[in-house]
């Protein structure tokens, strides 16, 4: 928000009494702030995929009626484009139609890392990697921002699990919170500047979001800079009083009037001041004066050109997970049998308050049969909860028919609607057993089938060596059939790649024995070990690894080069060729870490990407800028962000696991100069730039023990710096090394007087 806004408001505000200020940090109803004054209403709604506006009784559960909007492909969907500009295109066009359907802020884009694949809302995010969640948020904010609609980045924050999701603790150490958890938020911040962030139910580390100074106030504003609204997620404030106090501006929906009446005694009391009142009506009377005056350009919406981007992204977000004797694409000519419910029956979007109503729907039956004439449908099961083994069986049998007299076999698997909603998580990540055994059954009779997924979070793929096809298709949204048709018949190359990893099975995942936890607490035990952070830390086997998706056309990588700028951010370039016979879009990864490191650090870390497209036979050279800070980690000592120096091996590759060149480079470190104290170990004074030297000239000069025999036990110098390494400094005398007190005192204080880097 700029300047101008902050100026506006604060004029606006001036004229307004006390309870005219207060109602405007609550809403007036279910999707709209207050108006008083010359500050108009505005209305909110969801998200993020599309517009869900309500025009009658507002629920935030997707449970009441929606005016039709264009349903694009969900977040777990766009991820595996790894493409900021198509997401961006895609909120510019949930942009215009919230518009023209007078919406000022859309609640979106989730971003919350994917922490366990059996969180409930998976599908509403983009990725288990905060570089991937905070470039694609980035994207998705600027792009609805560019059409004068406000963005809410949501859900602040360590929000990862629907159970107990109103009141469970998300207990996350310093490191991964930072790391992991928020760094999406700051990029996405930073780079983006949302005019809202919406704080989650959940508390951190034992307190709520909606009440955390330290998350709301010192990490998003004083630190991170952001200017905008804070709104609460709908429902998630206790106590109003405390809220404001930690810095939540709006909340959301109405509380009937009880949040206000709290207000207002707490400044009659002097618990909250006027100022902190004013403040927090000032941001709403700013953000609803810009949303009132920017998104005022409702020309007409048109539908037809939002689904065929619609569909266009569907197509990107597909990922061919594999594609044994080049089974795929297949030939129109080709005798098809087409089995699965959900060849008829999409499942295009998730369930809850994400959910709205499509302008239309594709469905990939119709679609496949544009391209083929032969094609054969069976259900192959039933999606309905209560058949029985006899029907199920029934269902099979002919499927298996038709699967014998087909040339081809594309089968639709996937989680059923109910199986994965916002509210609650999954229990497994096993596909329905009547689908497991359909696919076994199906997959006997035909060597070239080919199965096509449809799933919000990540399934177990245990039959995936005996298929010969295999497409992620998540849910992709109203253009999802004709889009997975355009794929399977080679019309569109595929080019997604997995945002997520998907495992063998759930126990191998990192938080399978700290998820969804007990009590009210969930403990984040695997710490920094997220995605494939973890499974590449403990070499373990997965289905199909981080960043894997297959093309049509084959990709070579050669000559890479790794420079690093004056700033200290770096550039890896290498030359991609396209080695196949028709154009493709490869998803070239860049993943670093430090040659060595004094701390935990994840074997490898993406820290660039890019989507790019070449026609057969041609090279290019691709220029992938990393940004120094996402080398960097948190320092708890102190507070900071730091960059190790040293070298650091930097990986180019198609995927975590199919890295294809290699290189290193010499990064320049930052200095975190711990401050010390008595406390302080010999090796951190020893490493200390200012305190090490000195510390050395004092041992020189005082003999380094009492015991000098100590010399002939250890000839080797390193031994005695290794053996005395952890002795706290202000224990030196009593173990015998000859230095004073007072010399002692003068080494730490001249040590902490310079300042820090
Ligand atoms: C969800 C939010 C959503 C809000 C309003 C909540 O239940 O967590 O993501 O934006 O409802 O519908």
């Amino acid at each position: 928000m700029n300047a101008d806004h902050h100026i506006d408001a604060t004029r606006l505000i001036s004229q307004l009494a006390l309870d005219e200020k207060i109602s405007l940090i609550s809403g007036a109803d279910f999707w709209h702030t207050a108006s008083a004054g010359a500050v108009p209403a505005i209305m909110m709604t969801d998200g993020p995929h599309g517009l869900r506006r309500q025009a009658g009784p507002g629920d935030h559960l997707g449970i009441g009626a929606s005016v039709p909007a264009t349903c694009f492909p969900p977040a777990v969907a766009l991820g595996s484009t790894f493409d900021p500009e198509l997401v961006r295109r895609v909120a510019a066009a949930i942009g215009a139609e919230a518009v023209a359907q007078d919406v000022g802020v859309v609640l979106g884009p989730g971003i919350n890392i994917k922490r366990s694949p059996l969180c409930g809302r998976n599908f509403e995010y983009f990725s288990e990697d905060p570089l991937v969640s905070g470039e694609l948020g980035a994207a998705w904010v600027r792009g609805i921002q560019s059409v004068g609609v406000g963005a809410s980045l949501k859900h602040f924050a360590a929000y990862n699990q629907e159970e107990d999701r109103m009141r469970a603790s998300s207990d996350v150490d310093e490191r991964p919170l930072r790391e992991i958890y928020l760094r999406a938020f700051e990029r996405v911040v930073r780079q983006a500047a949302p005019w809202t962030v919406m704080c989650s139910y959940n508390r951190i580390n034992g307190v709520y979001a909606s009440e955390d100074p330290w998350l709301l106030t010192s990490v998003l504003r004083d630190e991170w800079g952001f200017t905008g609204v804070v709104v609460s997620d709908w429902g998630a404030v206790g106590d109003r009083v405390k809220a404001l106090l930690a810095g939540l501006d709006l909340e959301m929906p109405t509380s009937g009037g009880r949040s206000g009446a709290d207000v207002r005694r707490a400044v009659e009391a002097g618990v909250v001041t006027e100022d902190v009142v004013d403040r927090s009506a000032a941001r709403v009377a700013a953000l609803a004066s810009r949303a009132a005056n920017e998104g005022t350009d409702p020309t007409a919406v048109d539908f037809e050109q939002h689904h065929a981007l619609a569909t266009e992204v569907a197509a990107r977000s597909i990922v061919l997970l594999r594609n044994e004797g080049d089974v795929l694409p297949l030939s129109s000519g080709a005798r098809l049998a087409v089995i699965g419910e959900f060849a008829r029956t999409p499942r295009y979007q998730g369930a809850g308050s994400s959910r709205i109503s499509p302008t239309r729907l594709d469905t990939a039956l119709e679609a496949i049969r544009s391209y083929a004439r032969d094609v054969v449908f069976r259900p192959g099961y039933s999606l309905d909860k209560d058949v029985d083994d006899a029907f199920s069986a029934q269902l099979r049998n002919a499927a298996v028919a038709a699967a014998r007299d087909s040339d081809v076999v594309v089968l639709f698997l996937g989680l059923p609607g109910r199986d994965e909603s916002e509210g609650f998580d999954r229990t497994t990540m096993d596909l329905p057993r009547a689908q497991l055994e359909l696919v076994d059954a199906v997959a006997a009779a035909s060597p070239r089938t080919v199965v096509v997924l449809s799933n919000g979070g990540v399934v177990a793929l245990p039959f995936r060596d005996r298929v010969a096809g295999l497409m992620e298709g998540w849910l992709l949204g109203q253009g999802g059939g004709t889009a997975t048709a355009d794929v399977l018949f080679g019309k569109v190359n595929p080019s997604g790649r997995l945002a997520e990893t998907i495992p063998l099975r759930v126990q191998d995942s990192p938080a399978f024995l700290n998820f969804p936890g007990e009590f009210g607490r969930v403990r984040y035990g695997e710490g920094l070990f997220v995605g494939y952070r973890w499974y590449d830390a403990r070499l373990i086997e997965v289905a199909y690894p981080f960043g894997h998706g297959l093309s049509y056309t084959t990709f070579h990588y050669a000559d890479a080069n790794v420079s690093a700028l004056d700033s200290g951010d770096l550039v890896v370039s290498i030359a991609l060729s396209n080695t196949g016979a028709v154009s493709g879009r490869e998803v070239v990864q860049a993943y670093a870490a430090p040659v060595a490191s004094r701390m935990q650090r994840p074997e490898r870390e993406l820290v660039a990407f890019a989507s790019v497209e070449l026609a057969p036979g041609e090279t290019r050279r691709i220029e992938l800028p990393v940004l120094r800070q996402d080398l960097a980690y948190w320092d708890v000592r102190v507070g900071r962000w730091v960059v190790e120096g040293g070298p650091y091996r930097v990986e180019v590759g198609a995927s975590s696991r199919d890295l294809r060149l290699s290189s290193t480079v010499e990064v320049r470190g930052d200095d975190p100069m711990v401050p010390l104290s008595p406390s302080s170990s010999m090796g951190e004074a020893m490493a200390h730039p200012v305190a090490g030297p000195m510390l050395r000239q004092a041992m020189a000069r005082n003999g380094r023990t009492n015991d000098d025999s100590a010399e002939s036990l250890f000839e080797d110098a390193e031994a005695i710096q290794r053996m005395t390494a952890s002795i706290p400094l202000g224990r030196l005398g009593s173990m015998g090394a000859q230095l004073g007190d007072e010399e002692l005192a003068h080494l730490i204080e001249t040590a902490n007087s310079k300042p820090l880097c």
